[in-house]
């Protein structure tokens, strides 16, 4: 865990650039190949939003919670553009915004995906999972729920298949996957 909230919470104020528009946060510092900022502490690197969800949303304290964005903007911190939610909450926020795929909601999805969470996939879904997360479009948690999955589980899969690899890959390139 952060040794001390509020030296972290200085850490992340100095990688803040403020978006006049928007009012989002947006972090300067390093980010991974999901986009969202990283920030590291003892070897460890951590998500910002999900270290402002820590130090600034009562995370801990409720555990199975994910931090997600109103803004839809991954590298924002602001603790005000951020939520606490349930995989029924997220993927209700992602098919207001019209994230999920050509504006479906795709209701058999959902009542799987929010009933039924799984510790599995398989191989055709597994193909869908990287498809849809190297559009750049989908946050690993908004697809991990959608599949029954924690955005762990997505990382995952991503990982062991070389997919996150591939991402990386296509960003050094400058082309759009
Ligand atoms: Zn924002």
């Amino acid at each position: 865990m952060i040794p001390s909230p509020e030296t972290a919470w200085e850490r992340l104020l100095k990688r803040r650039m403020v978006d006049p528009l928007t009012e989002c946060w947006i972090w300067t510092g390093a980010h991974g190949g999901s986009g969202y900022g990283k920030i590291r502490y003892f070897r460890r690197y951590y998500d910002v939003h999900r270290l402002v969800g820590w130090l600034r949303l009562n995370l801990s304290s409720k555990p199975g919670l994910q931090v997600c964005h109103r803004c839809d903007n991954k590298r924002c911190f602001n603790p005000g553009h951020l939520f606490l939610g349930t995989q029924k909450d997220n993927l209700q926020d992602a098919s207001w915004k019209g994230r999920m795929p050509n504006g479906q909601t795709h209701p058999g999805k959902y009542r799987r995906g929010a009933t039924h969470p799984r510790a599995k996939v398989w191989g055709k879904e597994i193909g869908e999972i990287a498809g849809l997360w190297l559009t750049g479009q989908f946050r690993q948690c908004d697809i991990g729920r959608f599949y029954g999955l924690s955005q762990t589980g997505v990382s995952r899969i991503l990982r062991s298949n070389g997919i996150a690899r591939l991402r990386k890959i296509g960003a050094g390139q400058g082309r759009l996957l």
